[in-house]
């Protein structure tokens, strides 16, 4: 039964060309059969296009990637979920070495220092914004070989940006972005963190996904940031949220424009407030960062509040 095949043994099934090869064939095809919509390929156009020896052998291969990686219908053969994750990894080859990028000099502001004008290049693989002023890292993310392979300067930006604000909204919705199963997410006190003593924000969000262990902090701020009403918010004021940099939003924090504080307790109840301009968004969350409740706030109230 393949559903008592361990890991070892998964990835033992692919350490052979051949049965690479078929399940690289079997996703060319889908792919030029895509206005078709048929999905699968039989075994005689599987023999046809793989360099195989013999059909006994190749009998042999399916046999052994059947169950795992390919399900076998009436007309041929098609990817399992496994199957479909490994081709894209595998034809994409994110398994090389992304090559060098920069340093590309991007906007956005240092979230320990303040300072405008951060660096972006790869370390160790992982996309990573310098700053030069006090030369700590400002924000990291994963990148694949491939986005690194399909973008260059600030076009990778944009696409680290557009792969950031799609994983935090899968997030939102308690979708973890890696495996699609559950992430949690809480609040946190980051004064209370050692990290927390290097950064201006007062509270952040911890999120993690018990089954594929991916997880992310972020200020409750910049969490908050991606709640629909503030995507109208910003839009409505000239800012594309969606299209922005995380670490362009930490100027807030430095300038006190973008503010989290703790309004009650037991349960924890959390107020963001996001100002633009001369207007102000607040966002009520629950100790889950959920928002429960929004309120614009007008000219006039603050000028009351900043007065008091
Ligand atoms: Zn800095
Ligand atoms: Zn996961």
């Amino acid at each position: 039964m393949d559903t008592e095949r361990t890991a070892a043994d998964v990835f033992r099934l692919l350490s052979d060309e051949i049965r690479l090869d078929i399940l690289r064939t079997v996703a060319r095809a889908q792919h030029e059969n895509r206005e078709t919509g048929v999905t699968e390929l039989s075994f005689s156009d599987i023999y046809e296009r793989v360099d195989v020896d013999g059909t006994s052998k190749l009998s042999y291969h399916l046999g052994e990637l059947t169950g795992t990686f390919l399900r076998k219908h009436e007309n041929g053969y098609a990817f399992t979920h496994a199957g479909e994750q490994l081709v894209r990894f595998v034809l994409a080859e994110n398994y090389r070495h992304p090559a060098a990028v920069g340093p590309i000099e991007t906007d956005g502001t240092c979230l320990h220092c303040g300072e405008a004008g951060l660096h972006a290049t790869l370390h160790d693989q992982y996309f990573l914004l310098q700053c030069p002023a006090c030369e700590r890292p400002s924000f990291s993310y994963n990148v694949t070989p491939a986005q690194v392979q399909a973008h260059d300067g600030p076009a990778l930006i944009d696409a680290v940006i557009g792969d950031l604000a799609g994983d935090l909204l899968k997030m939102r919705q308690g979708v973890c972005p890696d495996c699609a199963g559950r992430i949690d997410t809480e609040v946190f006190d980051a004064r209370e963190v050692p990290v927390g003593n290097t950064v201006p924000a007062s509270f952040a969000t911890s999120s993690e996904c018990k089954q594929c262990l991916r997880f992310l902090s972020l200020p409750l701020t910049h969490a908050a940031a991606y709640h629909p009403e503030s995507v109208v918010f910003h839009w409505k004021h000239g800012v594309d949220i969606m299209g922005t940099g995380l670490w362009e939003f930490h100027h807030h924090l430095h300038d006190g424009q973008w503010t989290a504080d703790r309004v009650d307790t037991d349960p924890d109840e959390y107020r963001v407030e996001l100002r633009r301009d001369s207007a102000s968004l607040r966002l009520y969350l629950d100790e889950d960062a959920a928002v429960t409740r929004t309120e614009h706030v007008k000219q006039r109230d603050q000028n009351d509040r900043r007065s008091r």
